[in-house]
């Protein structure tokens, strides 16, 4: 039974950026022990890149969580929670576009769909009518293997295996040298704590081992994300409910880290917002306003009102205000 129980442990505490955020998309079914339930299609090629990267685009989008059968991987629990929750339709006709190395913020309150877009870009599940396209390219005309390569995800719960930070940051980059992982660590804002550890880049982190904070664990895949070197990084609020220096140390992290990608924003801080090529706002799984700051605020409408009621409060509470 310890047999059996063990793979379904890992996985259940596995999240999605784990398959997202790793270039060994094959080590990650080997380390948890189950296949993925999506198939590629037979001749399904690799993503193509261009010299200005890789765009993302949603052409009218209809999705509801599926039964069982639809999920790309989850383990026997979720599997069942799934049939009982899926059904609903949760996006609308959703329309998105990413330009390749340009920067969308997504944002919208509570249960708008924001996560799931997350979801669907990097395909852990199939739409149900419309498509995700890749520069172009109908995700599942892809294969997994180069989908998950190309789309890195972050989330706010980063996840990290109960290994040493070595084991943690090569299985995004297994010829990297201790070089490269330091080099990561640093841009990531976390050389100087895996210094202090016992025993540096051997030191055991996770929930048995040395107990990373919220933001440094966060940190951590952040540096695992910039050793896999993703064209497209999704960040899923990713610095919401940290402390306002651990946002700070990630925010600086990461605006380094999105240079020269395709970025998707789900954000809530005023200045990675602004920053933003376009703002894209949603409510109950539909577009409901896009456009720039400016002609958000002038056109007086549902961002307008997130604004003054959320983005205007939280980041005059934190640093780099922007
Ligand atoms: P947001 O990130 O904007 O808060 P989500 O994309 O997480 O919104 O959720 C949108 C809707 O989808 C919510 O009604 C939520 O309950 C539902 N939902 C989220 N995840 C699942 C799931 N795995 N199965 C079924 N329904 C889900
Ligand atoms: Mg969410």
């Amino acid at each position: 039974l310890t047999r059996m129980y063990a793979p379904l442990t890992a996985l259940a505490n596995a999240r999605v950026e784990v398959m997202s955020a790793l270039v060994s998309f094959e080590r990650v079914f080997e380390v948890l022990d189950l296949k993925p339930l999506i198939a590629d299609r037979p001749g399904a090629g690799a993503v193509p890149h261009t010299e200005s990267g890789v765009s993302v685009r949603f052409d009218d989008v209809t999705f509801a969580y599926p039964s069982a059968d639809k999920v790309s991987l989850a383990s026997l629990e979720e599997v069942a929670q799934l049939d009982s929750r899926g059904g609903e339709t949760i996006l609308h006709d959703v329309d998105l576009d990413v330009p390749a190395g340009s920067m969308v913020a997504l944002v919208g309150s509570s249960g708008a769909g924001k996560s799931t877009i997350a979801s669907l870009a990097t395909r852990l599940y199939d739409v149900d009518s419309g498509a995700v396209l890749l520069n172009d390219v109908d995700v599942r005309d892809l294969t997994a293997e180069s989908v998950h390569r190309t789309v890195g995800l972050v989330t706010q719960d980063g996840h990290l295996f109960h290994d040493t930070v070595r084991a943690n940051l090569v299985l995004a980059d297994p010829t990297a040298t201790d070089d490269d992982l330091w080099a990561a660590l640093r841009r990531a804002r976390l050389e100087d704590l895996v210094r202090e550890l016992p025993a540096q880049l051997d030191t055991v982190v996770g929930e048995r081992g040395y107990r990373l904070s919220g933001g440094e664990r966060q940190r951590l895949t952040i540096a695992r994300m910039l050793l896999a070197k993703p064209a497209v990084v999704i960040l899923d609020e990713a610095t919401a409910h940290l402390d306002s220096t651990s946002e700070a140390a990630v925010a600086e992290a990461l605006s380094e880290a999105l240079v020269g990608r395709t970025s998707l924003v789900i954000a809530h801080r005023l200045s990675t917002i602004r920053a933003a090529d376009q703002i894209v706002v949603l409510e109950g799984g539909r577009v409901v306003e896009r456009g720039d700051h400016a002609a958000l605020l002038a056109a007086d409408g549902r961002y307008a009102e997130l604004y003054r009621t959320q983005f205007a409060t939280a980041s005059a509470a934190g640093p780099n205000t922007a």
